[in-house]
């Protein structure tokens, strides 16, 4: 079997590992000293670690060996994301990061149903990307920042935006040596203004096939698209 993998801030030598991961390691996986772990920062750095003593609160690590992890996108990908109904953004953010997104920005829209993000909601949406990051060992956490106005969304290099009446196809323009930005829009759709802005930023607009997918489904369609251009 695999080796558990626990998210650590800082990869040391010695490492105390508290809170909620020393919980679910002590108490579901029940480690025992002299387990194996892999360890990752989130930043890029994976290791072998050792589970050397167990406290109550506490698990102490001695890390083995250290290795650069890689299982990112060749360039990175930024999806802005229209703030969404119930749990949708929840749902969103699960599936972003296990396509490899680098980061996600919640925008407010003309459409948008729900107009705020709350710091609590903020924090456990970097707390699903955090744990779905784990889950399918990514070495990076993507970030999710906080809600943007449509019109604050900058300039971008490349940038895609999921629009029912385009015709383009993102791989008629996809460039994979290019950083690139999705946006897709919120249950009631994107204002010809907004797309008409959106392109000034630079992004194209494409479409995602005849069907019209609903607001949770269609980012992660686009995001397949281009995990698929850059050859998975
Ligand atoms: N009634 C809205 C539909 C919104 S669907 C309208 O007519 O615009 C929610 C979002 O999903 C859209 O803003 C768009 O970004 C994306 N989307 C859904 N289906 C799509 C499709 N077939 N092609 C491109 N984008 C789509």
């Amino acid at each position: 079997m695999r080796p558990h993998r626990a998210f650590v801030e800082k990869i040391a030598p010695r490492i105390g590992l508290t809170g909620r991961e020393a919980r679910h390691l002590a108490q579901v996986l029940r480690a025992r000293k002299g387990d194996i772990l892999t360890v990752f920062d989130g930043q890029g750095l994976e290791g072998r670690a050792q589970v050397v003593a167990l406290e109550p609160g506490c698990i102490w690590l001695q890390v083995e060996e250290t290795w650069p992890a890689s299982r990112e996108t060749p360039q990175p990908i930024t999806l802005y994301l229209a703030l969404l109904k119930g749990d949708h953004l929840a749902e969103v953010v699960r599936a972003a990061t296990e396509l490899g997104v680098e980061q996600v920005v919640p925008i407010l829209c003309q459409h948008c149903v729900v107009r705020e993000l709350s710091q609590a909601k903020l924090e456990r949406l970097q707390r699903i990307a955090r744990e779905a990051a784990k889950q399918c060992q990514r070495s990076r956490v993507p970030t999710v920042q906080p809600l943007l106005f449509l019109k604050e969304v900058p300039r971008v290099e490349q940038g895609f935006v999921a629009h029912p009446q385009a015709s383009l196809l993102v791989h008629q323009r996809f460039d994979p040596q290019r950083p690139t930005a999705l946006l897709t829009g919120p249950e009631g759709g994107l204002s010809p203004a907004e797309v008409a802005l959106l392109e000034e930023r630079g992004f194209t607009p494409v479409t995602l096939g005849p069907r019209i997918l609903r607001a949770e489904t269609a980012p992660v369609a686009l995001l397949s698209l281009v995990t698929a251009a850059f050859g998975l």
